[in-house]
């Protein structure tokens, strides 16, 4: 189960990032989004059938989910309707989607471009035009 702590780390990082939360509450708000996903689909015996690969894709897309779910809330309760803001447009959030490397990443609608792998979302809410001169690198 280390793919799920490092999940809570890079969601938690992205949302200290950007939104300026403590260490803590973006844990703990991380750790909901992610438990309320994991419930269903690890219980059972089926679980224990999976071969590793396929666990690793299994979790994979259930972070992703879990990270959608999370989205979607900060959105609808007004905590941040763009989250987490385009560093190339800001009026828009970035979607999750394949980084250019493989893996997840945060992307662009518009630009139907990789901006950032989950987990790598630049600090600088305050300073957007700075953001978006170090990205990308
Ligand atoms: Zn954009």
């Amino acid at each position: 189960m280390n793919v799920l702590a490092g999940a809570v780390g890079l969601i938690a990082h992205d949302l200290t990032a950007t939104l300026g939360w403590g260490h803590a509450r973006a844990q703990a708000e991380a750790r909901d989004a992610l438990g309320n996903r994991m419930q269903f689909p690890l219980d059972g015996l089926a679980w224990e059938q999976l071969d590793p690969a396929t666990r690793q894709e299994v979790l994979g897309d259930l972070v992703v989910e879990a990270v959608e779910d999370l989205q979607q809330r900060l959105h609808d309760t007004f905590v941040d309707t763009t989250w987490p803001a385009c560093p190339r447009h800001r009026q828009h959030p970035r979607w999750l989607g394949e980084g250019d490397r493989g893996g997840t990443a945060w992307c662009c609608p518009g630009d139907d471009a990789a901006i950032a792998p989950l987990g790598h979302c630049r600090r600088g809410r305050l300073t957007p035009l700075l953001t978006e001169a170090v990205w990308p690198p």
